[in-house]
């Protein structure tokens, strides 16, 4: 990476403010944190700069409060987990920018550590407003990246800060771009992606660059109705985004002239509803019942696809292969995360349920990498710049 990291700035002493990822799944009932691997991940940078005695200023967002402050969303419960692992107090504030917040910034000593308060809370913060960027780049000396998931936006913590502090690339960023730009610069081929997932249209858009690097698209999950539909198939029910079809069809036509292969399923597990009283019945992809929704790739599709997989020196995987939170519907997702897992290949699992999915599998030590990442993967695998990258110093 050419970009300066936390290792090339003297931040002795110094107030740092860490943009991190703190974007943690919980579960809705009882408001537990559910999988931390988040705020671990960010876990390098953080004990980096608490052992040069830097004054740490976290900040994050969590949910999507748009612009208003929602209790439910507030950061006290992952300052709480964060303070467990690091065995040292997180405090904690009310707000991101604001006189109380100054103070408690003033406060801090060297080696604390302060958590803001979730930064959508103000709508400045996605629209990526000039003077919210300066409110809080007027609490720090230095600004640190390390939220590589959200880097893909040109928010106001993200891009903004960085025109007014010196600002540099945490750990985990900087392991993300090495890693990710590996397998977009020399990938050992056969290089197959899978795609699954149910945000199709922010994903049909970068699968047009992805597809200049892969010699096989393997495409399950919400996103294969779409491609289905450009085929002239009937989906059912199943949830289509009508600008999204004329991409798909404009992919396929593009796939067939470059030489690029696309597979979509050949069966599906299909139901009245996606919940977990619905029953799951296979049928053939060209017999989906008008009433009924793909929910799963079938059992031939697995097949498929895993064929495609066993034979592939690298992998990309984004997005479950259906709707893996309901039992029935998981089996095609889960089915694959296992073969996967299992590959000789290098192995690059992206995406926020993708990686849920692993994490819940006890599968992260088998794929070479799991990236932070969602959308900001995909688009940096597509060969888009991030603004959140662009921002920060070049190395000299
Ligand atoms: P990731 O977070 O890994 O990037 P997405 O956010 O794109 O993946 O999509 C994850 C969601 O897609 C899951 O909640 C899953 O239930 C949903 N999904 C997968 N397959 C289907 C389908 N056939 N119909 C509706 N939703 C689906
Ligand atoms: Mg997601």
């Amino acid at each position: 990476m050419n970009k300066m990291t936390v290792r090339d700035i003297d931040v002795a002493g110094k107030k740092v403010l860490v943009r991190v990822d703190f974007n943690v799944p919980v579960d809705l009932k009882t408001g537990e944190i559910t999988d931390d691997s988040r705020i671990r991940a960010s876990l390098p940078t953080i004990k980096y700069l608490l052992e040069r005695k830097a004054s740490i200023i976290l900040m994050s967002h969590f949910g999507r409060p748009k612009g208003k402050v929602v209790n439910d969303m507030r950061l006290a419960p992952v300052a709480k987990r964060l303070s467990q692992i690091l065995k040292q107090p997180v405090k904690t504030t009310d707000d991101c920018i604001g006189p109380e917040v100054e103070k408690a910034v003033k406060a801090l000593k060297p080696g604390d550590v302060l958590l803001l308060e979730n930064l959508r809370f103000h709508a400045e913060e996605e629209a990526g407003d000039a003077g919210f960027a300066k409110a809080l780049a007027s609490l720090g000396d230095i600004y640190v990246n390390d939220a590589f998931g959200t880097s893909h936006r040109a928010h106001a913590s993200i891009s903004g800060i960085a025109r007014y502090l010196p600002a540099v690339a945490g750990f985990l960023l900087e392991k993300e771009i090495n890693t990710l730009g590996s397998l977009i610069e020399k990938p050992a081929h056969p290089f197959t992606a899978l795609f699954g997932g149910a945000k199709v249209s922010d994903k049909v858009a970068v699968l047009k660059n992805i597809m200049k690097k892969v010699d096989c698209l393997l495409i399950g999950g919400g996103m294969a109705a779409t491609f289905l539909k450009a085929q002239s198939y009937n989906v059912g029910t199943s949830l289509v985004e009508t600008e999204s079809v004329e991409t798909a069809a404009g992919l396929l036509k593009e796939a067939k002239k470059s030489g690029v292969r696309i597979l979509l399923p050949v069966d599906a597990v299909v139901a009245d509803e996606l919940n977990s009283e619905s029953k799951a019945e296979v049928v053939a992809i060209d017999k989906i019942p008008p009433m009924k929704m793909i929910a799963d790739i079938g059992p031939k599709t697995v097949a498929l696809f895993s064929q495609e997989l066993k034979r592939s020196k690298t992998v990309f995987w984004n997005g479950p292969m259906g709707v893996h939170e309901i039992p029935q519907f998981a089996k095609g997702t889960h089915a694959l995360a296992k073969l996967i897992a299992g590959l000789k290949a290098t192995t690059v699992v992206g995406g926020g349920s993708t990686a849920e999915v692993i994490d819940s599998m006890g599968l992260t030590d088998k794929v070479t990498f799991v990236s932070t990442g969602g959308g900001a993967s995909l688009e940096f695998l597509g060969g888009d710049e991030l603004p959140g990258v662009t921002a920060l110093r070049d190395k000299k």
